[in-house]
């Protein structure tokens, strides 16, 4: 049987547009159906504006930082739109820029919703087309606890096209998106409060970074609340009345939610193809992408596996190679570093210590904590951490973690090192780049654990 289409992608978010961009490179026959946005959640309501937003946040500091420097100027004030509308500019910009790398490659592009109706078919804009594979890459969609009153609240979509500016906000959660919004809501005037049910946000990442981190935003003036568990959340006139279980009232403006994503597999069909689902609507798949179906596939953040663009990325081009490359390649998850674009930044990769503690008996923590040079003259208040793991047996160095300014384009560059098995002595012989703060990470001699 001839199919319509050799691979039909669901969702051009960042694996499927690097599926279907690589695979139609490689001479398949590509549809790529989007019923949204192209670029999908990082560039339309994720890491792209999210981090326009932070940039435009640090300028209130930034501001302030230069009169040590012998600068001066007039009150600076804030205009929302601007920041907001510059953003959405850039962004339909992107969209176009996905559509022509898409189109360039030869894939097809069909701006409409896409629904599996059969092992190998799809329905489509009111029509059925076949394909010899099926790439299901529909990410993932926030997801908010049933709380009396949740519907008041926004999440992180809304956050980016917001009508006016809040003086209040509340953010319930302490993951990425809750400790970045927090950032950006307070770096742009806003009173902010972050809840967190836990007693310490941003659990999964380093034990010491997530301490240091929550000092750092308490010194900016972001209202940690943890052990904090939201209740209720009312409507008084333009204001909100966030109730907690310890009994608080807090008045706020703005209610946003960052309470984690869940994947976006719901009426996409998947039964009408025999593709399993897990309770969460995961849709779990292989090492190379197969789900229970051999010919359907799946990436990103609609598999339940770690919600990143470049991973999401590294998988759709897995997909295209094995395919249609005659390769077969998988993705190494060991060390995939990441940043946390709150502020000063987090960058990390490898282990944390706790769990490096559990894996190398003989390991060996560096750390060092300082006051970036920057803030000598301004004397704001700010501190840098620096932490590397070492493995005392081998010597390898198997994880590096930073707070501090710019720590994700530090820790991409130490990332390589550490992925290519670099040991304490290769870091101990490289000499540094003075001065800079990313020096310490080779200079740091005497281990304090
Ligand atoms: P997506 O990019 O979400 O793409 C899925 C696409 O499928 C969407 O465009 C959707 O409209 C479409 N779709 C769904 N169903 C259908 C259907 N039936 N028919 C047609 N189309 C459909 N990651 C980072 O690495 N760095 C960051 O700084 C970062 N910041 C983030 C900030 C925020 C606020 C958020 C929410 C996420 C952030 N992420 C970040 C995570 C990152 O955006 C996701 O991990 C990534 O986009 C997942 O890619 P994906 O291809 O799985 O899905
Ligand atoms: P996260 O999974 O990072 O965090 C979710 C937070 O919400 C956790 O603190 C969790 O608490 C809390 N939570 C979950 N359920 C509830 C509940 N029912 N009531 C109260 N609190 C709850 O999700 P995010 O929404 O922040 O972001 C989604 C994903 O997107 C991230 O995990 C990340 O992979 C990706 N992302 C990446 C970014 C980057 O690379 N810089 C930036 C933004 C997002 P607990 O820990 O106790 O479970």
């Amino acid at each position: 049987m001839r199919f319509d289409y050799d691979l039909f992608v669901i969702g051009a978010g960042s694996g499927g547009t690097r599926a279907a961009r690589m695979s139609a490179a490689l001479g398949a026959r590509v549809a790529v159906a989007e019923e949204r946005y192209l670029g999908g959640t990082c560039v339309n309501v994720g890491c792209v504006p999210k981090k326009l937003f932070v940039y435009g946040s640090h300028y209130a500091e930034d501001f302030a930082d230069g009169a040590a420097y012998g600068w001066t100027s007039a009150p600076p004030s804030f205009d929302w739109p601007a920041l907001r509308d510059n953003k959405t500019r850039e962004i339909e910009r992107l969209n176009g820029i996905y559509r022509n790398l898409l189109e360039g490659a030869g894939a097809e592009v069909i701006d409409a919703r896409a629904e599996l109706t059969g092992p190998h078919s799809i329905a489509i804009d009111g029509q059925t087309v076949t394909a010899e594979h099926v790439l299901v890459a529909t990410g993932s969609w926030p997801s908010v606890p049933t709380v009396p009153g949740a519907e008041f609240a926004i999440t992180s979509n809304e956050a980016f096209y917001l009508e006016r500016f809040p003086e209040r906000v509340a953010i319930v959660g302490g993951g990425y998106i809750a400790v970045e919004f927090a950032g950006i809501f307070r770096g742009l005037g806003a009173e902010t409060a972050l809840l967190y049910r836990g007693p310490l946000f941003l659990r999964g990442f380093d034990g010491g970074i997530r301490r240091f981190v929550a000092d750092e935003l308490r010194h900016k003036d972001i209202d940690l609340r943890f052990d904090t568990e939201v209740t209720a959340i009312e409507r008084h006139g333009d204001a909100f009345v966030v109730r907690t279980g310890s009994g608080e009232a807090l008045e706020v403006d703005l209610v946003m939610y960052a309470t984690g994503r869940a994947p976006n597999s719901a009426g996409l069909g998947l039964e009408h193809a025999g593709v399993t689902r897990t309770e969460s609507g995961a849709v779990p798949v292989d090492t190379g992408y197969r789900t229970n179906v051999p010919h359907v596939f799946a990436i990103g953040d609609v598999t339940g596996g770690v919600q990143l663009t470049p991973v999401a990325i590294a998988e759709g081009m897995c997909i295209a190679y094995n395919l249609f490359g005659g390769e077969a390649r998988t993705v190494d998850y060991e060390s995939v570093a990441t940043a946390v674009f709150c502020q000063p930044n987090i960058g990390t990769v490898g282990p944390t210590e706790e769990r490096a503690r559990e894996r190398f008996p003989a390991l060996r923590v560096f750390e060092s904590t300082f006051r970036p040079m920057k803030h000598t003259l301004t004397g704001r208040e700010e501190r840098t951490m620096m932490k590397l793991l070492v493995d005392g047996d081998t010597d390898r160095v198997v994880g590096a973690h930073m707070v501090g300014p710019e720590a994700g384009e530090i820790v991409q560059g130490l990332s390589v090192a550490i992925n290519a098995g670099a040991t304490k002595a290769d870091f101990d012989r490289t000499i540094g780049i003075h001065p800079t703060a990313a020096e310490e990470f080779v200079t740091m001699r005497e281990a304090v654990r």
